[in-house]
């Protein structure tokens, strides 16, 4: 037989997904498993969003929708970037709907990429952010941070990095797996090396909506020179609780969109009709969900934060944002998958290993909080008891 895609054999299947599904497995085999692998809001979505989607699939609304988003979804994308981002520059015309983020990431990438280009990646880092520049036949490049400096970035650490052929920055901030949120320091660096160095930037702002602790967190596209060169990416699945309905978007600069949309034509076409209904229900619909659910993460945060402090073996800095926790462990040898791997066999505790993140995440284990506060207290107890017999 001919040989088949070694670009795609030579990428390991999300490792997110992987532990989730793990995770899914154990409990149907009717393990009392704590499942914190994946990212995933344990709300359900509200329900004005839900009725609008009902709604739609009930009058209809079932056919090929408009394959960059409906009108009234591409408006309602365009005033929340100026209300909630003070992002003024964005046409419905520069704006695309996708099937998730995910796709969103995907499509952009496809605009940019040239074989052969490399792609800034900050270390540690989203799990699939790697594989999706190597699936476009281009280099991930990893600028490792420092846990000992909180993953802090500066422009001597970007530079560094720099090749001829360095084309885009990813960044995502509030991030996901470390928590932390950019810094006013650190957004200038970012803009500082992309202004200095020509580059384009993603921004995964996905988690926007998580910030605790009155943090900053604001769009990089409304920073000096970036609109020009800023990609946002964003979608439905964090803050309104909406991950399986597969809903994002992208913003940015209209020639890489206009190639985005050629690339969406020949592969996803379209996210799904009705739940283009429910995202405009959700971003011009009352916001109290994100702020209610936002609190019960900030809960579960103090909480979860709190309880390590007292667990030997266990290093967590406070997080800023998103809904992860990412402690290291400092009084083993173990690597993180082989922690990750004891606390399955023996607390029955799923996380996701810090090394899937990058090799800066080694000796870390990510948990999701965005799972019941009883899950998380049947987490700790067990983390107290196995953690020092690692
Ligand atoms: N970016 C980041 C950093 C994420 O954690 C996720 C969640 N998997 C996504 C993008 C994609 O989200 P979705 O495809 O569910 O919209
Ligand atoms: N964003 C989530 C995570 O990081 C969901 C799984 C995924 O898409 O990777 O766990």
């Amino acid at each position: 037989m001919r040989s088949i895609s070694s670009t795609l054999a030579g990428v390991p299947p999300s490792p997110t997904t992987m532990m989730m599904q793990r995770g899914r497995e154990l409990r149907a085999a009717g393990k009392d498993v704590v499942n914190l692998a994946g990212g995933e809001p344990d709300f359900d979505t509200p329900r004005h969003i839900v009725e609008a989607g009902l709604a739609a699939i009930q009058a209809g609304d079932t056919h090929y929708p408009p394959a960059f988003g409906t009108p009234a979804l591409l408006e309602a994308i365009v005033a929340k970037l100026k209300r909630e981002n003070n992002v003024h520059h964005v046409t419905p015309g520069q704006v695309m709907v996708t099937p998730g983020a995910k796709w969103a990431l995907f499509a952009t990438l496809a605009a940019l990429l040239e074989a052969g280009d490399d792609v800034l990646i900050l270390d540690p880092s989203w799990v699939s952010y790697a594989p999706m520049v190597l699936l476009h036949r281009a280099n991930p490049v990893r600028v490792a941070l420092s846990g000992d400096d909180h993953f802090r970035i500066s422009v001597d650490l970007l530079e560094r990095a720099i090749t001829p052929r360095t084309k885009v920055l990813m960044v995502n901030s509030p991030n996901n797996p470390t928590g932390r949120v950019l810094t006013r320091a650190e957004i200038d660096a970012i803009v500082q090396v992309a202004v200095a160095f020509d580059l384009y930037v993603i921004s995964d702002e996905i988690y926007e909506h998580l910030v605790y602790e009155g943090h900053l967190s604001a769009s990089l596209a409304v920073e000096p020179g970036m609109a020009e060169r800023t990609v946002i990416v964003n979608g439905f699945s964090k803050a309104y609780a909406m991950t399986g309905w597969r809903l994002g978007w992208l913003a940015g600069p209209e020639p890489i969109v206009k190639l985005a949309r050629v690339y969406q034509t020949h592969s996803a076409q379209s996210a799904a009709s009705f739940t283009m209904a429910a995202g405009v229900a959700a971003l011009n619909g009352p916001q109290g969900c994100i702020a209610e659910m936002r609190a019960v993460y900030d809960q579960r945060r103090r909480m979860v934060l709190d309880a390590f402090e007292e667990i030997p073996g266990i290093e967590c800095p406070p997080i800023e944002g998103a809904f992860y926790v990412f402690p290291r462990f400092t009084q083993t040898r173990k690597s993180s998958l082989e922690i990750t791997q004891a606390l399955i066999d023996d607390a029955l505790v799923v996380g996701t290993p810090g090394s899937a993140f990058g090799p800066a995440g080694e000796g870390h284990v990510r948990f999701s909080i965005a799972e019941r506060t009883q899950d998380l207290e049947k987490m700790l107890d067990r983390l107290a008891r196995v953690v020092p017999t690692l």
